[in-house]
């Protein structure tokens, strides 16, 4: 995409910074960071001062935000960011979603979506530092695209459930093995360590990405490890959301992982490259950016 069709406020990339100390709304343009609240304040246009409040505004604080991009002073230097979505009632996952995944890990293609969750615990920002606790040595990449819910519903029909997205960002589903896979039937410790769901590093609304068919991989120290796209999901975003929606309510600002493709270091074959601290993990997908965490 060109920086002017950019600034012709067509693309609407945002992200969320710490601000004395707590996650604030930018704007990301081809030419650089804006701090969304200080333009607000400083131009008297009231604009959502977080993810969240954007997510509630709907189309009015998008509004906004396009009015903010038009001669918005840049910030001078790269903002430390925060996780893309916070506050959100729901971070839900899905599991075994990509046909050649549950081939490299031997798993059996599952006739429902496959759905667990993590915890508020394990939201991370695109830049943060994610520790391994040296208790465990089987800890696992697994690059995701993240869909943002943007309005509440319940029972919603396949062909609406686009109508329900706000946005994608990018995730990586940090897995401990051990916990997961070798203590009985559920993940949720080996999926919820602190900082295990890192999101970011920015939020794409949702008409700039189609989420059926884009590019989607993972690096580890530069390492090529995942190279797929999300037209493999077994599952659609349409069929994920429609089939959670008849079990819970959907609101604003729950985050859904969508299912991770083949390459993980589980589905290696003889001795596993499994995350080690001091290791780069990057997930990329196209149309969204890059989300890259160290391990420590
Ligand atoms: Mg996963």
């Amino acid at each position: 995409m060109s920086d002017s069709r950019e600034m012709g406020n067509k693309i609407m990339k945002l992200f969320q910074f710490y601000k004395d100390g707590a996650p604030s709304l930018g704007i990301r343009t081809g030419a650089g960071w804006i701090d969304a609240a200080a333009e607000s304040r400083g131009r008297g246009i009231p604009a959502p001062q977080t993810m969240l409040d954007c997510i509630r505004g709907g189309e009015e604080a998008l509004a906004a935000l396009r009015a903010l991009m038009d001669g918005a002073e840049l910030l001078h230097e790269e903002p430390q960011l925060a996780p893309a979505v916070t506050g959100g009632e729901k971070i839900l996952c899905i599991g075994l979603n990509y046909r050649k995944h549950i081939e490299e890990t031997n798993d059996v293609l599952p006739s429902y979506t496959v759905v667990f969750s993590k915890l508020g615990n394990a939201l991370a920002a695109s830049g943060e530092e994610i520790r391994l606790d040296p208790a465990y040595s089987r800890y696992d990449y697994e690059a995701e695209l993240v869909l943002v819910i943007g309005k509440a519903g319940a029972w919603i029909p396949e062909e609406e459930a686009m109508d329900y997205v706000f946005g994608y960002t990018c995730g990586n589903d940090v897995s401990n093995r051990e916990t997961q896979l070798e203590r009985g039937s559920q993940w949720l410790l080996g999926k919820s360590m602190d900082g295990f769901g890192p999101v970011g590093p920015c939020v794409v609304t949702a008409e700039e990405l189609d989420p059926d068919h884009t590019g989607i991989r993972s690096r580890v120290n530069g390492e090529l490890r995942q190279d797929s796209d999300t037209c493999h999901m077994i599952f659609s975003c349409r069929k994920i959301i429609s089939y959670i929606s008849e079990h819970m309510t959907l609101k604003p600002g729950d985050i859904i992982f969508t299912g991770t493709p083949e390459g993980v270091a589980l589905g290696q074959n003889g001795e596993k490259q499994w995350l080690r601290p001091g290791d780069l993990c990057s997930v990329e997908i196209d149309g969204i950016g890059e989300l890259v965490n160290r391990f420590v």
